[in-house]
């Protein structure tokens, strides 16, 4: 397509080469550009990487236009908005920050700056706005000077219920549009399915906003599930070592604990790596991440503290130790990957126990009143219906989350189901495989009537599920013998089951409320986790009552 004439359109590319040092603009960049110069209003969601930032600082130096003056930019993180002063004014870009962190002298120089119009964009934290009247002031007074340019909405998201990093703050930045309404607003984010996009657009108070979206899939990445058990670290390990020597990596996991133990591990296999959450003070964790962006650490082992805000482009695997609470998050740290265009690996490590605890996590978090407490129980099942599937193409199955739609041919084969169904070499390990799955639906309530009569005889003596299941399934371990519970009707009346599929039956039994979990705190303070007969369980005394699982048959040749 041509590019469109604007009476802008010479200054920009001249600007676009002689500030940003770049050629030529992304997909959605340039007509979000130029939208914003004419004054309309714009939604852009681009992911990751995409090149959001270009589409307000580049229109923030532009002097033809509709529009002059300062943009002012609303992002959520202190740390984000250091970085990018930093790298605009290394661009000679005119720029300044307004958060919390400066000292009443910072924000005089700040404002006289501002007011005396020698700014092209200041950054300034939501709590500002929302809270101080200095800085509503000075916003204020710009506008009537004429030279409010226009306001950024970075992470937008932020801004709805139901995005993943609802910021309370943010929810006043509808006064923009209430006070300023002719000054456009541009929003943008990377995570925003249909439902959160009309609510930003609602909550911000947008007026019909010129709406750029753009594909979501990365193509350079590979995605994969694997099951987690104790093979997981030295199987991470020997990856990173045969597979990513020297290449750069980040392993999630779920708490501060799970990170340090993880990297001290790790650290053992002679593997470069360090720990980083939020429970370090600040200066540990700008060193540490310091180090890493500079290759003087291999791998960063965090929770999802680490993230908004990192700018790694060559980062060569992002392994999920822990599986995320969400696929947007999922989605969001597996793109950290590959930024720089080459093919690159995410990897999730996948068990129903730490679906479990994460569950727990959710249910005791006391910043979540019940609506929430559900919503994110509903949105950790997603991410366990994607760990669980084994046949759909992971593409197809994140974008559908996002509402894209997407072919799943073209995939290419860069998916862990895809490559499944076709005689491929393993990208990942280069054996080849031939080998297909077959979904099939099972009627599991013969199963299920016997799992629940044994939990009722021996649920008094204090069993945990996984315990039951090793009876079910006929194991012959010497706890069971000893206990005499070999000897019990119910012993291995699951045999046909292997130990994943009978461990999903018990969660898919616990999800039913057919059996219930409860915790007691032994002395140690640590709690355990028993299984008793859920208030469900009656429903199997109808007779037309039946449980159907899916399962999955691997046809290896
Ligand atoms: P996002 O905010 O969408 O995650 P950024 O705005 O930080 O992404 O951009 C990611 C990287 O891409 C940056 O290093 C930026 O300089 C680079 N970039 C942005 N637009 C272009 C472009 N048109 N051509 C080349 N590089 C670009
Ligand atoms: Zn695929």
């Amino acid at each position: 397509e041509p590019i469109k004439i604007y009476p802008w359109t010479d200054e920009l590319f001249a600007r676009l080469n002689n500030y940003f040092h770049i050629q030529s603009f992304r997909p959605n960049q340039l007509e979000a550009i130029n939208s914003t110069l004419q004054s309309k209003d714009v939604f852009v969601l681009m992911p990751t990487g995409g090149g959001k930032s270009l589409c307000y600082q580049l229109p923030a130096i532009m002097k033809s236009g509709t529009t002059h003056g300062t943009t002012v930019v609303i992002s959520p993180l202190i740390s984000l908005m250091q970085d990018q002063v930093e790298s605009l004014l290394s661009l000679n870009i005119k720029t300044s920050m307004f958060s919390s962190k400066n000292s009443a002298q910072q924000r005089k120089i700040t404002f006289d700056l501002l007011l005396n119009n020698k700014l092209n964009l200041i950054y300034i934290s939501p709590e500002m706005i929302s809270s101080s009247k200095q800085c509503q002031e000075a916003i204020h007074s710009l506008y009537q000077q004429g030279n409010l340019a226009r306001v950024v909405i970075d992470e937008a998201h932020c801004v709805s219920n139901w995005g993943h990093d609802f910021r309370p703050d943010y929810k006043k930045l509808n006064i923009f549009k209430q006070k300023y309404p002719e000054v456009p607003v541009i929003a943008l984010t990377a995570t925003a399915n249909e439902f959160v996009q009309n609510d930003i657009i609602k909550n911000l108070g947008l007026n019909n906003p010129a709406t750029f979206r753009q594909s979501f899939n990365r193509d350079n990445l590979y995605y994969q599930i694997l099951p987690k058990d104790k093979t997981t670290i030295p199987l991470m390990a020997k990856f990173i070592k045969e597979l990513f020597p020297n290449q750069t990596g980040i392993i999630y996991c779920h708490s501060k604990s799970s990170c340090e133990k993880l990297a001290t591990l790790l650290q053992k296999e002679n593997i470069s790596c360090q720990f980083y959450h939020a429970g370090m003070n600040q200066n540990d964790r700008i060193h540490v991440q310091k180090q890493w962006q500079n290759n003087q650490i291999q791998v960063i082992v965090a929770t999802i503290a680490f993230g908004m805000g990192i700018d790694k482009a060559d980062v060569r695997f992002v392994f999920h130790y822990t599986v995320p609470r969400t696929l947007e998050n999922y989605y969001q740290e597996t793109g950290r990957a590959g930024r720089d265009g080459k093919y690159s690996y995410c990897i999730t490590f996948y068990s129903l126990s730490d679906v479990r605890t994460l569950q727990k996590m959710i249910q005791r978090d006391k910043n979540l009143d019940k609506e929430n407490k559900l919503r994110h129980l509903d949105k950790l099942k997603e991410v366990m219906q994607y760990c669980d599937d084994k046949i759909t193409c992971r593409r197809k199955l994140v974008l559908s989350y996002f509402s894209e739609e997407f072919n799943s041919k073209d995939c290419h084969c860069n998916c862990d189901n895809c490559s499944k169904k076709t005689t491929s070499q393993s990208t990942l390990t280069g054996e080849t495989i031939t080998n297909d799955v077959e979904e099939e639906e099972k009627d599991i309530t013969d199963v299920t009537k016997q799992i629940v009569e044994l939990v009722s005889s021996i649920h008094n003596e204090k069993v945990t599920a996984s315990y039951c299941q090793d009876i079910i399934r006929g194991s012959k371990m010497s706890k069971i013998v000893q206990a005499g519970h070999d000897d019990l009707a119910q012993h291995g009346k699951g045999k046909d089951f292997n130990k994943a599929d009978m461990e999903r039956i018990f969660f898919h039994l616990i999800t039913l409320r057919i059996l219930q979990e409860y915790s007691i705190n032994n002395n140690m303070g640590f709690a355990s986790n028993y299984v008793k007969v859920g208030p469900n369980a009656k429903n199997l005394k109808n007779p037309s009552y039946s449980i159907h699982l899916k399962f999955y048959k691997e046809k290896r040749q």
